[in-house]
């Protein structure tokens, strides 16, 4: 017998197998097992040279060696996928592992680590938290163009032609002055959207940028914020707004806060008022010799919104009877919003986007 011929044998194969299974059995990653397979189950491995000299064989020898050879290499070909089938599981529990991210600990952490967090800017805060208390009631959030029609943000409020709030001293034009497009000097264009799109009873809320030709200082600034609300139902009256804004006063700025309505005049609404509140530094004591109050100029109240009744040519024009139906509608600047809940001073830090200041604020809403 040939040293060949020994490689078919039974006690050959055997070997080749058991060495081959204790291997598999050990490989601690993919990569090992990949070489194992290499040396047991590829060309050059025993079996595999063990498979040629079937060749050579004859008769029973040949079949018993072809029976025992491949028998052998399903053994071993199973050992190998089984094991792989393990390998690649415990890689994905492992990476699952490693790449676990606890958000808590990095927020914990970050005081006294040098790891930077930011913050979310207390414009947006706000202007999700008085969304929030207006879908609690029921409110829908509405949303219009930046870039807003003329016809839009002037003609369907009622705003006249010579309105000195639509010249380009006020108002910014975009392309030329007869392009009939604005940057919206408000969220009230909104309303109109709002009506057109929805039948009665139309409950909305619209937060949104604004935009008007002042140049910044520290009570102006010509990129601001505004929210807006409409509603349009039967009945509905001045006490039904005066309870709406005194509920979202009392979420702003506590129990305690007072409000009042004092009559003004805007053309999409009739009638009109200027929503304003008891001012919470001096109590809305008008002034003492021995205090002089800044945050009121010694009014007593703060002026924080305009409101009124909608007005029935408005109503009309967005297609909504004015016999059967009222509605209501009010607005208020978020930085003057944030100023008074805060005590902040100076326009330029809500506008510069400094993380000393807007870190303050934290992530919460
Ligand atoms: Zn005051």
């Amino acid at each position: 017998m040939s040293q060949d011929s020994n490689l078919v044998s039974a006690e050959s194969i055997n070997l080749a197998v058991s060495s081959a299974l204790s291997e598999i059995d050990k490989a601690n990653d993919l990569d090992e097992l990949k070489l194992i397979k290499l040396n047991h189950a590829g060309d050059r491995s025993p079996i595999a040279l063990a498979n040629r000299e079937i060749g050579s064989l004859q008769g029973e020898a040949k079949s018993e060696a072809g029976k025992r050879i491949g028998q052998a290499r399903s053994v071993v070909k199973e050992a190998l996928d089984n094991r792989m089938v393990e390998l690649q599981n415990n890689r994905e529990d492992s990476i699952l592992v490693a790449e676990k991210v606890d958000v808590t600990q990095v927020l914990a952490n970050a005081k006294s680590s040098s790891l930077v967090v930011g913050a979310r800017h207390p414009l947006t805060t706000i202007a999700e938290h008085i969304a929030d208390v207006f879908i609690a009631m029921g409110y829908e959030i509405a949303e219009g163009p930046e870039a807003e029609a003329e016809w839009f943000n002037f003609d369907s409020l009622n705003i006249s032609e010579d309105h000195p709030s639509r010249s380009s001293s006020d108002t910014f034009y975009v392309e030329s002055l007869d392009s009939g497009v604005v940057m919206r000097t408000q969220t009230s264009p909104v309303q109109m959207r709002a009506m057109l799109e929805r039948k009665p009873p139309i409950y909305v809320i619209a937060p949104g940028k604004v935009f008007r030709t002042d140049e910044l200082d520290a009570t102006h600034t010509p990129v601001f914020h505004q929210v807006e609300g409409l509603a349009v139902d039967k009945n509905l009256t001045m006490a039904d707004l005066k309870g709406t804004l005194d509920h979202l006063a009392k979420t702003m700025f506590g129990e305690e806060i007072e409000t009042r309505f004092r009559p003004s005049y805007f053309p999409f609404t009739e009638p009109s008022a200027e929503l304003d509140l008891k001012c919470f530094v001096c109590k809305g004591v008008n002034k003492k010799e021995d205090f002089d109050c800044k945050t009121c100029r010694n009014e007593g109240w703060i002026e924080w919104g305009g409101c009124g009744m909608v007005n029935p040519n408005v109503l009309e024009t967005a297609g909504i009877d004015s016999t059967r139906y009222s509605g209501f509608a009010f607005g208020m600047g978020l930085e003057r919003t944030l100023m008074f809940r805060y005590g902040i001073t100076d326009m330029h830090d809500l506008v510069e986007a400094d993380i000393r200041f807007t870190s303050n604020f934290g992530l919460g809403i």
